[in-house]
């Protein structure tokens, strides 16, 4: 068995108003649960190399001109994990933090997610490190246009496939889409989570959130769990976070606590989630909300609730809160949210986690309906997206569910097992390894 990754945040209360995330980074996060997986698989050497290792990593220069007249060059990252099963497919995002190992660790991800909820796709991961809250002007589409100049040569729509992930969105898309179009004429399936009127799928910027709702929708009667007798916490509320909340509160669940970069918010009697939102959207804050009190992150963690959503950043439930934490079940919206020390603390604790690679994959669930709509040429309904979504996101889960029964291992182990196991048998069949 591989041993756990040294967690070095320290054990003190966080005063700061917003999460401080694990000095365990990402890579090391996805690297462990690879490496239990590959250890229980009995992996040999050499596939273990190619299956821990990337297909390509692109590396480039963003050279953006600030409303200052300056050039600020940002750096752009595109890596392609596994294409065994299909072309690569995985989110961008913009955040200042974002580095090669980042990448390459979310594009790993990509591989296992995509395998278990078994869509024809790879896996891959891109980004550019620019902290868009302080971009003005048009820099985030100057950014955008660029970085796909740079790396269209990799992509394409049997190639790999960029989709939306932090701090971007289907105006983002769309500004892809365009620049890939005037090198290569009209392209919609060039990327997914673009606006409907240009190829979008319908319900895909809610399906994040909507397959959340729905590994609830299953994990909820094994745990005596009925939506309205639910309180739910959410951490981070962006797309993934805000949507998973709405639903949620849609069935009747209270959405008792809520956090963003801003700080954290409670409010016992339930908060309004699509109230909220509306008030984010016309540039209020979070704690300037109706009715909430704020809170610090740690105070957030600790609330009495019976389920934790944890839908902002990596590494942001390690060994310095976990231990806070109260909630019986985790379903983890975020990528690599939880370290190897907390998710040992948790699992001494009773607490039952929907990984990461089963629990958000929604998003690219709907991303492949989105695809195979731009291929054809036709527009399906929200409803039979939604539907299509549930019965994969149901079997997935129920697959993944069986595997941890039978084999007595949590979801997360049975998980990264299913997933390296099929792009390991598709690779072979291939002659790939
Ligand atoms: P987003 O940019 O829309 O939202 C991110 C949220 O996290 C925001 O509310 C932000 O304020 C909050 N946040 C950032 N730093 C924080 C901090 N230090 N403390 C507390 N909150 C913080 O991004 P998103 O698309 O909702 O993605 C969220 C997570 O879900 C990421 O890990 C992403 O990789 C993952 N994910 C996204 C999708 C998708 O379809 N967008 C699919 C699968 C997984």
């Amino acid at each position: 068995m591989a041993t756990t990754q040294p967690d070095r945040s320290p054990r003190v209360a966080n005063r700061e108003q917003r999460f401080q995330p694990a000095e365990v980074s990402n890579y090391e996060i996805v690297s462990h649960y690879f490496t239990t997986a590959a250890d229980r698989l009995g992996l040999q050497d050499d596939v273990r190399a190619v299956m821990s290792s990337s297909y390509r990593e692109v590396q480039v220069q963003v050279p953006v001109r600030q409303a200052d007249g300056r050039i600020h060059v940002y750096s752009g990252y595109r890596v392609q994990h596994n294409g065994a099963r299909g072309p690569y497919k995985g989110g961008v995002r913009y955040h200042p933090d974002v580095d090669l190992d980042e990448i390459r660790a979310l594009a790993q991800l990509m591989s296992w997610k995509t395998a278990v909820v078994n869509i024809p796709f790879g896996g891959a991961k891109g980004g550019v490190n620019c902290d868009p809250s302080q971009l003005q002007g048009d820099e985030v589409q100057q950014i955008t246009r660029s970085f796909i100049d740079k790396i269209e040569k990799v992509l394409g729509p049997t190639r790999d496939i960029p989709a939306p992930d932090v701090n971007t969105n289907a105006q983002v898309m769309a500004w892809m889409m365009d620049e890939y179009g005037k090198l290569h004429g009209h392209t919609p399936a060039i990327v997914t989570g673009k606006p409907i009127s240009l190829g979008g799928s319908y319900g895909r910027e809610a399906a994040t959130g909507r397959g959340i709702v729905l590994c609830f929708r299953e994990a909820a009667p094994h745990l005596g769990l009925t939506p309205p007798d639910t309180r739910a916490v959410v951490l981070g509320f962006g797309n993934v976070g805000s949507w998973a909340a709405c639903i949620l509160q849609d069935l009747g669940a209270k959405i008792i606590g809520i956090s963003d970069v801003s700080g954290a918010i409670h409010h016992e009697a339930g908060i309004d989630c699509h109230a909220l939102r509306e008030h984010l959207r016309h540039g209020g804050r979070l704690d300037d909300f109706d009715d909430v009190e704020p809170i610090s992150p740690d105070e957030l963690l600790a609330l009495d609730c019976d389920v934790l959503i944890p839908a902002a950043l990596g590494g942001m439930i390690h060994a310095g809160n976990a231990d806070l934490i109260r909630a019986r079940l985790i379903i983890e919206g975020a990528n690599s949210p939880t370290t190897p020390r907390a998710d040992e603390i948790l699992s001494e604790k009773d607490i039952e986690i929907v990984p990461d690679v089963l629990a958000n994959a929604g998003g690219v669930i709907v991303s492949y309906y989105e695809w195979v709509q731009n291929l054809q040429h036709f527009t399906w309904d929200e409803r039979e997206v939604n539907d299509r979504l549930g019965t994969r996101m149901r079997k997935a889960y129920r697959e993944v569910r069986s595997r941890s029964t039978k084999d007595d291992v949590p979801m997360r182990v049975a998980a990264f097992e299913l997933g390296i196991e099929r792009v390991v048998d598709v690779a072979r069949t291939r002659g790939y390894i």
